[in-house]
């Protein structure tokens, strides 16, 4: 099982990711932290990606491409994964498309969180008093939305055409939301 989990910033992607993931038994995948650690330990890509973070931006796909090839390469990710915070653009979502295609896999299920934009804005607030994450800032949340609309929401009509997108309404509970997730997963 291949499963992307898509939805805007504070859609609650990582919080439901994990919970799916050790259910199934699989791993994680995800981009943010990827960066966020590189940014930490401040390699030559971290210092980079990091000025794009903290504005709300995303990072260049000429850097991204390169980072989701080498984490579908890895044994742990040939049979299976979550994939949390990608693919984020078309260049991406072309990209595992393709890698899985080789591998004669396909991503399985597409599970579009679904909040309003009002209850997504409250809490990326809160999470920043709590996190500290850099990018929770009013701005930056303001340029992630916008962003999430313009480059990643396109993704879902990409994917719609493959009958595999499930819509899973992401306000209730942690424990329903993960509830609704596993009947549609089957599992
Ligand atoms: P959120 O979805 O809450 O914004 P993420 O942790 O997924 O949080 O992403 C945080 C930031 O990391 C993004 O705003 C962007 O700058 C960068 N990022 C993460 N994944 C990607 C990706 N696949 N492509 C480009 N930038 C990414």
């Amino acid at each position: 099982m291949f499963i992307l989990l898509l939805g805007a910033p504070g859609a609650g992607k990582g919080t439901q990711g994990k919970i799916l993931a050790e259910r199934l038994g699989l791993p994680k995948i995800t981009t943010g932290d990827i960066l966020r650690q590189a940014a930490r330990t401040g390699t030559p890509l971290g210092s980079e990606a990091k000025r794009y973070m903290d504005a709300g931006k995303l990072v260049p796909d000429t850097v991204i491409l390169g980072l989701i090839k080498d984490e579908l390469a890895k044994p742990q990710a040939q049979g299976g994964a979550i994939f949390d915070g990608f693919p984020r653009t078309a260049a991406q979502a072309e990209l595992v498309d393709r890698t899985l295609a080789e591998r004669q896999q396909r991503l399985t299920h597409v599970l579009l969180l679904d909040v309003s934009d009002e209850e997504l804005v409250k809490r990326m607030q809160s999470r920043a008093g709590i996190e500290g994450r850099s990018d929770d800032t009013p701005e930056a949340i303001r340029t992630r939305l916008q962003v999430y609309q313009r480059d990643t929401a396109p993704l879902i009509a990409h994917y719609a055409t493959r009958g595999n997108v499930h819509r899973v309404p992401a306000t209730g509970t942690i424990d329903d939301i993960a509830t609704e997730i596993k009947r549609v997963v089957g599992q």
